[in-house]
């Protein structure tokens, strides 16, 4: 039986990323570019070995998501897992911005994004490549598994705990300039499966949501993006 949870939230620049520590400690996400001292002083004031950090789970693999990986990983020699949808972009240095999917998503697109993106990326060899739909987080010492919940982007993954706690990446937004209030994503590659994908995640049995961009919040503020589940 794995050990109950307790939670660490880094934010690195405008992205999250969130220590979930059970037996084990798995790392949500590789942060935004440009931080890392920010991570080490978030592990030493909280005294966290890095070597207690044994796994990396990538909810997706846009570059704001993977800033600091290679840093990470040599502080810490976690392995990194991403879902097989992704892996060949992680390996091959494939950098995608996600079409905006609401007027204001298209305009950021065309402004703040484009500005923001790095000129250079980093290739990744993912040690766990995850092939289905899901994936137990027992072997790790965590209480919660990981799910498919593709929208955002074909490889986007949802961690979600026992205790209801469920970080989806991208797939919920909550954070200004992107979002005035939680959200669904105002960007996406596969806008089509985001309404399935969140099923998905209720039926995990998500009660708390931690995105990637922004404060976390109860499900239920999402009831108004989700008619057809509520
Ligand atoms: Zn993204
Ligand atoms: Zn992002």
């Amino acid at each position: 039986m794995a050990a109950s949870t307790s939670l660490l939230t880094i934010s690195l620049g405008i992205t999250n990323i969130y220590l979930i520590r059970g037996e084990s400690i798995v790392l949500v996400d590789g942060g935004d570019k440009g931080k890392f001292t920010s991570f080490c002083k978030a592990l030493e004031k909280n005294s966290i070995d890095p070597k207690e950090i044994n796994l990396i789970v990538l909810t997706h693999t846009h570059w704001d998501h993977t800033g600091h990986l290679a840093e990470i990983v040599k502080l810490t020699g976690a392995k990194i897992l991403v879902h097989a949808e992704e892996s060949e972009r992680l390996s091959q240095d494939i950098a995608v911005t996600p079409p905006g999917i609401t007027g204001w998503g298209w305009f950021l697109v065309k402004t703040l994004l484009k500005g923001r993106m790095p000129s250079e990326f980093t290739k990744y060899h993912a040690d766990i490549v995850m092939e289905g739909e899901d994936y137990s987080l027992a072997d790790w010492g965590i209480e919660g598994k990981i799910i498919h919940t593709p929208g955002h982007s074909p490889g986007s993954i949802s961690v979600v705990l026992e205790d209801g706690a469920a970080f989806v990446g991208d797939m919920a937004m909550n954070i200004f300039p992107l979002r005035l209030s939680p959200g669904m994503p105002i960007f996406a590659e596969c806008p089509e499966k985001i309404t399935a994908s969140w099923d998905r995640i209720l039926s995990a049995g998500a009660k708390q949501i931690y995105p990637a961009h922004g404060k976390n919040f109860p499900i239920e503020k999402l009831k108004r993006d989700l008619p057809k589940i509520y």
